[in-house]
């Protein structure tokens, strides 16, 4: 079968590698759609912490079982088009043994800390493997980073008629938005790139916008919306000290701050603007079951910008440019999704 390989920062090949082997308990996955992911993306760039090359990226997906053990426990069934849960949590550690397993001190998602499902093929345990309830495979490839979104928001605790800012326009940040609007809040989303703004406008996913385009501008905006008092809830979605910076000056005293972005970088900050706002902070990792049936539940009633979102579909024999355009994005992309059928 054909797998895609990133081989280094900058090269994306095509190899023939073998058939994966099922064993009991396991489904083989015929590979439908797959999204690329940010962190994907920053393992093309050489940009993410967590990658070793090479390897095959890839842990949002589309698939059709191919096959399973009979009668399993998860209801699973040949021709069933399905989504997976990408985060392997080790059982055993103190996250797992208390419900945290998103958060396993072991964890090990598809296509970074293990190889992913850019192939035509793939084996993966039956419990990850969640039915997609009669949805379109090429919107189905993308629940995995709405139910990130999701649950950053849901660490924020968002309320009806809270006032919450995202932090970035990219996908995890548009589907924030999308994800704290279904709460009930008034949503603003910030970002660098006017036409990232724009496109979260046309989409419906916030309320307003604030362009970031210096702190000073950015502080302005944030105290003019929200009539002096700041954010009840700012969701940081880029990764970057700067942006973290943002949501610490533009959330209320009292306020929440989620961090679901991933990043490099140290920053340099007054540490003291925590205890002085008494500011909650959160960190937001992967996501969880609960996360994905809400999610696949909400794209079944069709209350998902899912189909906005996803604003490109490449053939798999195409990952190599697709990796490239998305690299060098000038504005009008946000998830794009490789039709893994076409190799
Ligand atoms: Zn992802
Ligand atoms: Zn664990």
């Amino acid at each position: 079968m054909k797998a895609i390989y990133i081989d280094a920062p900058g090269k994306v090949s095509i190899r023939e590698v073998p058939m994966p082997e099922r064993k009991k308990g396991e489904v083989l996955l015929k590979l439908l759609y797959g999204g690329i992911c940010g962190s994907d993306l920053g393992s093309y760039r050489g940009t993410f912490a967590y990658f070793d090359y090479p390897r095959i990226p890839g842990h949002e997906l589309s698939a059709e079982i191919l096959e399973c053990d009979e009668n399993n426990a998860y209801g699973l069934k040949k021709g069933m088009i399905v989504t997976c849960n990408p985060y392997f949590n080790c059982g055993r550690c103190y996250s797992c043994r208390r419900g945290l397993v998103n958060a396993c001190t072991d964890n090990q998602t598809l296509g970074c800390q293990r190889d992913g499902a850019f192939s035509e093929y793939f084996v993966i345990p039956e419990e990850r493997v969640y039915d997609g309830k009669g949805a379109d495979p090429r919107l189905l490839a993308a629940v995995e980073p709405y139910c990130i979104s999701w649950h950053g928001v849901s660490r924020a605790d968002v309320k009806p008629g809270d006032r919450v800012l995202i932090v970035g326009a990219g996908t995890i940040g548009v589907l924030a938005a999308a994800a704290a609007k279904k709460k009930g809040a008034r949503v603003y989303s910030a970002d660098i790139m006017q036409g990232k703004l724009d496109m979260a406008k046309a989409m419906g996913v916030c309320d307003g916008t604030i362009l970031n385009d210096g702190p000073e501008h950015f502080m302005e905006q944030v105290m003019e919306l929200t009539d002096g008092d700041g954010f009840d809830a700012a969701i940081e979605a880029v990764g970057l000290p700067s942006t973290f910076q943002n949501c610490i000056d533009a959330a209320c005293f009292g306020g929440r701050v989620v961090l679901i972005g991933v990043g490099k970088k140290n920053l340099d900050f007054n540490f003291t603007l925590i205890q002085k706002k008494e500011l909650n902070i959160f960190g937001s990792r992967n996501s969880l079951e609960r996360d994905f049936r809400a999610v696949i539940d909400m794209l079944g009633r069709g209350e998902t910008p899912l189909d906005r979102v996803i604003t490109h579909t490449y053939p798999a024999r195409d990952a190599a440019k697709a990796f490239e355009d998305l690299s060098n994005d000038r504005g009008n992309m946000l998830k794009v999704v490789l039709d893994l059928s076409g190799f």
